[in-house]
């Protein structure tokens, strides 16, 4: 029997865990990847406003926080499927049939990229599908891309790609950019930057690599194909709920509803970081919430 097991070594997963050590709790981290670190490994950008400390990306942030909680004594296991969770009753089922008992739980599993689910999304993952703006430009520098979303990422990526593409189409759902201000003016001054609104892509064509996409655009008799030969996609991300749904109280979009002390709808489970933070992800924010959790869930095992 565990005090606490922590689902997820993201920020949030990581923080709580080193606060759970320090607050002499007996705790057990699992982690479906090889790595700990979460989405940090999707940041290829600077990161300048976590206090204390910048990084070059987010691969040097996870850097830091992992060698802060490797001396620590949580039990971490890397690499572990989990079959099952029954909230109610704090139990967790491993694809390799071993069960394990917590007097809590902590869901810290964080947020996975949107996609698409259209015709090539798949297919031409790497070949033209570009995961990064800043990674990967060289692979696209001097053909013509599209960038699909409208919100801060696409934006941001949208003006890393016209450094070094001739031409830049984003293609965007809404009327209107979700975008902050400062990047939606520059991109609606940029010389080679398109913004298409209300148009949304139905298919990526190509052979062996992109060739076009297909849009369809409100207004417009019929789709129409736009040659292309680089396509990133940024249409935002969503909650990894599936393991617990149907068990606790998720919002519209799938978050989990959380307390004050991050607690959840079952006593006991508590939920922390983007998984249950859809108004303003940020790495500062899981780091926090994590501590507030490991804090509470002490002071009621009183440690
Ligand atoms: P986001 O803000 O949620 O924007 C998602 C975009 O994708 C929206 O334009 C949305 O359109 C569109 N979209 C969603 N589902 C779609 C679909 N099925 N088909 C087509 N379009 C779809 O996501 P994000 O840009 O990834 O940003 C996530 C968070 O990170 C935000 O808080 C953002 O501020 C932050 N961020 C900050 C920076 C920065 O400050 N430098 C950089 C990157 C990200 P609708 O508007 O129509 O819903």
């Amino acid at each position: 029997m565990h005090d606490v097991v922590i689902i997820g070594a993201g920020p949030a997963g990581l923080s709580a865990a080193l606060w759970c050590d320090e607050l002499g709790l007996d705790t057990l981290m699992l982690e479906e990847r090889e790595d700990v670190g979460g989405q940090l490994a999707l940041i290829h950008n600077r990161i300048d406003n976590y206090l204390g400390l910048q990084a070059d990306n987010g691969l040097q942030l996870r850097e830091l926080f992992a060698a802060q909680t490797r001396d620590c004594e949580f039990d971490l296991w890397t690499n572990v499927q989990i079959d099952k969770v029954d909230l109610k009753a704090r139990r967790i089922v491993l694809r390799s049939g071993e069960e394990l008992q917590s007097i809590t739980i902590i869901i810290a599993t964080g947020l996975r990229r949107r996609k698409l689910g259209i015709p090539g999304e798949d297919e031409f993952t790497g070949r033209g599908i570009i995961e990064s703006g800043k990674r990967d430009r060289d692979s696209v520098a001097g053909k013509d891309v599209c960038v699909i979303g409208g919100g801060d990422a696409a934006a941001e990526n949208a003006l890393l790609l016209a450094e070094v593409c001739p031409t830049v189409t984003m293609i965007n759902r809404s009327r209107k950019l979700r975008a902050r201000r400062e990047f939606s003016e520059q991109l609606h001054t940029h010389h080679c930057i398109t913004v298409f609104p209300e148009s949304n892509v139905r298919r990526i064509i190509g052979n062996d690599q992109v060739e076009a996409v297909e849009i369809e655009r409100t207004g417009a008799i019929k789709p129409f194909q736009m040659a292309v030969q680089g396509v990133l996609i940024r249409v935002g991300f969503e909650p990894n709920t599936d393991l617990i749904r149907g068990q606790l109280d998720l919002d519209d979009g799938g978050y989990v509803r959380v307390d004050s002390r991050q607690e959840t709808t079952v006593e006991n489970v508590f939920a922390i970081g983007d998984v249950a933070n859809p108004t303003a992800p940020t790495v500062a924010g899981a780091v926090g919430s994590g501590a507030t959790a490991a804090k509470v869930i002490a002071s009621r095992l009183q440690k």
